[in-house]
């Protein structure tokens, strides 16, 4: 199993997993020391970068920095990084934080991890803007239209499916999950945020259990189709290394 979302650096050691996932940073505090947990769980990837929560603390000196620590083994892609309507922090600082990182990240060959919420026409214009089909990456916690799967699919990003396929009540993203490219479909927990239950292998099995159900695979084939997409999407292979 492959978790493409997992804050691993915000959970107690001993629920940190030995199986493969990305652990994206929020903001620079975590930068260093992320780059430090890949050296001691090799299947541990990581994403640097400045979630649009922190927009406001971004400098000059950032952008710096990060291009310097994407460089570390480990850090596969840049992340997680966005646009968030609920904020505070002015569109216009969260578009230029967004577009700094993006450009690294396409300098650099990086896939980035997205974070959207409730801006995802904006958003849409600025990878597009900003070319990131080049380097691909995955659209963290998708919870959109069929349609919007397949503009994001068409700009070479994966969708992360997380546990809002298990709520009863969302009744578009098991369509989105059925109709979408079977390469498109990666599948992430967000722990320690949306998990109340200290086994974090289940709630993600649980997740590609829905995922098998939705596209009547069996689970080891869900298993192994999401984990290879998340490799070849990252960049990584299965003997901790990177490509
Ligand atoms: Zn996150």
């Amino acid at each position: 199993m492959f978790d493409t979302h997992i804050h691993a650096y915000q959970l107690p050691a001993r629920h940190r997993m030995a199986r493969e996932c990305l652990v994206p940073a929020v903001n620079e505090d975590e930068w260093s020391d992320l780059v430090a947990l890949h050296q001691h769980h090799v299947h541990f990837w990581v994403a640097l970068g400045v979630h649009p929560q922190y927009a406001d603390c971004w400098t000059p000196q950032h952008a710096m920095t990060l291009e310097r620590q994407l460089r570390k083994p480990g850090v596969v892609a840049v992340g997680e990084i966005g646009l968030d309507k609920r904020l505070n922090i002015p569109m216009r600082v969260q578009e230029q934080v967004l577009r700094s990182q993006l450009r690294l990240a396409v300098d650099l060959g990086k896939p980035v991890i997205l974070h959207d919420v409730h801006c995802i026409g904006r958003l849409l214009s600025i990878l597009k803007e900003e070319r990131v089909a080049a380097v691909g990456g995955v659209m963290h916690g998708f919870y959109g239209s069929v349609e919007m799967a397949q503009e994001l699919v068409a700009l070479n990003l994966g969708l992360g499916i997380g546990r809002l396929l298990l709520n009863a009540k969302s009744s578009r993203l098991p369509s989105v999950v059925k109709t979408v490219p079977a390469q498109s479909l990666v599948v992430e927990t967000d722990a320690p945020w949306r998990v109340a239950v200290a086994d974090w292998r289940r709630p993600l099995l649980d997740i590609i259990t829905a995922v098998a159900d939705c596209r009547s695979w069996s689970v080891l084939d869900a298993v192994r189709i999401t984990r290879n997409n998340a490799r070849r999407i990252l960049r990584v292979n299965g003997e901790g290394s990177h490509e």
